[in-house]
Formats: structure tokens, C-alpha cells, sequence
């Protein structure tokens, strides 16, 4: 899709760090962490977020899935613990109107979040 900067990031338009790529997924350091290990996972697929999967995208939405693991395996945190977030419009916090997640480690984290 035009304009969207993870699109963009998917068809390498735009520079990232990348940490994982496969067929649907492309996985990338996020530029501005939010804790020492912060990896952003998007689908090249343009998807507005996570609330606009549907049916058709079953098998995508499993490989984003069992990607997180494999995320969390490169940045040798799988032992220590990490946590999975996507938010679904502003009011969650979403920045980004392209399906992603954000896999967090190297810090403790709290619970409830912000
Ligand atoms: P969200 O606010 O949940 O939509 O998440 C969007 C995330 O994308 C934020 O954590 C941003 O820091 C991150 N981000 C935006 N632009 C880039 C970029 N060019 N490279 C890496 N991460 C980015
Ligand atoms: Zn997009």
C-alpha cells in the first residue's frame, strides 16, 4: 500500500535492522525500544491490524505465531521470559495502521500494562 512505512519496510524501500524473514513475515529491531530487547514482527501483507485477520489469512497468522519463538530463540531471551503486544487503533496505542507486534524482553515487565 502506498504510504505505509511497514509496507515500505517489507519491500525494503526503507532500511531496517532485520532479525527474521520468512514467505509472510519480515521481523526488524524497532527504532525507538521501548525495552533492551524491542522487535517489531509485521506480515507483507498489508493487514490494517490484528482486528482485520480474517479466514483466508489462517495460515499467515500461524506462521506469525509460531515466529515469535523463533524471534525470541535469535535474541537468546526464550528463557528468561518476553511478552507479545498488538494494539488495535490509537485508543490502544496503536502508531502503525499495518498488522504488527511487538515482542519485548531483556527488562522486567509489568503487569497491568499502561
Ligand atoms: P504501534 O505504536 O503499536 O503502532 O507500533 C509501531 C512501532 O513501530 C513503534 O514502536 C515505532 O517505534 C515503530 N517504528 C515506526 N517506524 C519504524 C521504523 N522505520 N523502523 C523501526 N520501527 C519503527
Ligand atoms: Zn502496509
Amino acid at each position: 500500500m502506498d504510504d505505509c512505512i511497514f509496507c515500505k519496510i517489507a519491500q525494503k524501500e526503507i532500511k531496517s535492522d532485520i532479525i527474521y524473514e520468512d514467505e509472510n513475515i519480515i521481523a526488524f529491531d524497532d527504532i525507538s525500544p521501548q525495552a533492551p530487547v524491542h522487535v517489531v514482527i509485521i506480515t507483507k501483507k498489508h493487514v490494517k491490524s490484528v482486528d482485520f485477520l480474517r479466514e483466508e489469512d489462517k495460515a499467515m497468522a500461524a506462521e506469525i505465531v509460531l515466529s515469535f519463538g523463533k524471534i525470541a530463540r535469535i535474541k537468546k531471551i526464550e528463557k528468561e521470559g518476553y511478552r507479545i503486544v498488538s494494539n488495535h487503533l490509537e485508543s490502544a496505542g496503536q502508531s502503525v495502521f499495518h498488522l504488527h507486534f511487538h515482542l519485548l524482553g531483556g527488562r522486567k515487565m509489568n503487569w497491568p500494562p499502561g
